[in-house]
C-alpha cells in the first residue's frame, strides 16, 4: 500500500527514544522528512543519526522541552523555516509521576497538565494555521490505554490524557472539512526504556526481578506479551497517510487486547 507520505514534513515531539522515536523512524521509512524533538541534545542527535542510517531519510533534530512555551514556539518555527511547512504533527511527551489522589499537590496537577495536555494544545495551535492554509494536515496524539481504562496508580496521566482526547475529538469536527484529521493513538504496555525503568523500580520495591514484573504485566494482556514500539508506529504512519483521509476523531488502542471495554 502506498501511504503517500513521500516528502511530507512531519514533526514528532518527544522522539529521542521509545514510542516517539519509533514513530519518527516509521514516517522516515515511508519517505517523510522528519523533525524530532526532546530535551537532551546528545541523545536526540544520536537518534536522528540512527534514523538517517536506517531509512536514508532526512531527519532534523531540535532540542526542546515541550512543557516550555518558548521552546515549543521556536521548535515549530525552526521546522517551518527549514522545510517551509509541517504536514504531520505527532504530539508526545514523557509520562507524569505515578501515585494516588491523596498524594498529589496542586503543583503535581499543574505539571502533569503542562506535560501531557498543554504541550499537545500548544503544538497543535502553532501548526494548525499552516495546515489550514494548505488544506491538508494530520494531527496524531500519543496518549495511553488509560483513556479507555484508567490505571489505578496513574491519576495524573489518566486525567491529563482524557483532556487530550476531548480536545482532539472536538477539534476534529472543526477542521474535518479543511482536509485535516485529528486522531489519538493509545499504547498499551509497550517495551520502551520507560517500561524497563518502571520494571526495574517495581522489582526493587518488591524484591523480585524485573523479568518477573514484566511477566506479571504480560499475564494481564490477552496477546501474552508486551507491544513493540514499531507496532504503535505502524498505526501512526497509517493515520498520517493519504489513505487515512476519512479517519478523524478516533481513539485507537494498540494494546494486544488489554482494554476490556467494548469501544
Ligand atoms: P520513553 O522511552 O521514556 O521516551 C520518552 C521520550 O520523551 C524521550 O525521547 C524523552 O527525551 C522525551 N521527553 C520526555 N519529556 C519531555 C519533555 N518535557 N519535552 C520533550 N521531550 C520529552 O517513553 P515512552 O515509553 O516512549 O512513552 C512515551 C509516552 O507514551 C509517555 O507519555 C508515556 O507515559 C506514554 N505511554 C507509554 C506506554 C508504554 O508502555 N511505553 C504506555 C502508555 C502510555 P528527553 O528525556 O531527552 O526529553
Amino acid at each position: 500500500m502506498d501511504l503517500g507520505l513521500k516528502d511530507k514534513v512531519a514533526l514528532v515531539a518527544a522522539a529521542s527514544k521509545g514510542l516517539g522515536k519509533a514513530a519518527a523512524q516509521e514516517l522516515a521509512q515511508e519517505g517523510a522528512k522528519v523533525a524530532i524533538a526532546a530535551r537532551h541534545q546528545e541523545e536526540l542527535e544520536a537518534a536522528a543519526e540512527e534514523i538517517r542510517r536506517a531509512t536514508g531519510g532526512e531527519v532534523l533534530a531540535i532540542a526542546a522541552d515541550v512543557t516550555r512555551r518558548a521552546d515549543v514556539e521556536s521548535l515549530v518555527h525552526a521546522v517551518e523555516e527549514h522545510w517551509g511547512r509541517i504536514d504531520i504533527l505527532v504530539n508526545n511527551a514523557g509520562g507524569p509521576r505515578p501515585g494516588l489522589f491523596a498524594e498529589m499537590t496542586d503543583q503535581d496537577w499543574l505539571d502533569a497538565l503542562q506535560l501531557n495536555l498543554l504541550s499537545a494544545i500548544r503544538l497543535t495551535a502553532l501548526v494548525l494555521p499552516g495546515m489550514r492554509r494548505r488544506r491538508w494536515g494530520r494531527i496524531i496524539n500519543i496518549t495511553s490505554v488509560a483513556v479507555k481504562q484508567p490505571m489505578p496508580n496513574l491519576i495524573l496521566s489518566n486525567t491529563a490524557r482524557a483532556g487530550v482526547v476531548a480536545m482532539a475529538k472536538t477539534l476534529a469536527g472543526q477542521v474535518a472539512a479543511e482536509g485535516i484529521t485529528v486522531n489519538n493513538v493509545c499504547p498499551g504496555y509497550t517495551l520502551t526504556e520507560r517500561m524497563r525503568n518502571l520494571a526495574a523500580a517495581g522489582a526493587q520495591a518488591e524484591g523480585i526481578s524485573p523479568e518477573e514484573v514484566i511477566a506479571r504485566w504480560e499475564r494481564t494482556i490477552p496477546a501474552g506479551r508486551l507491544g513493540r514500539p514499531e507496532e504503535l508506529a505502524a498505526l501512526i504512519a497509517f493515520l498520517a497517510s493519504e489513505r487515512a483521509a476519512y479517519i478523524t476523531g478516533t481513539t485507537i488502542q494498540v494494546d494486544g487486547g488489554w482494554v476490556q471495554s467494548l469501544l
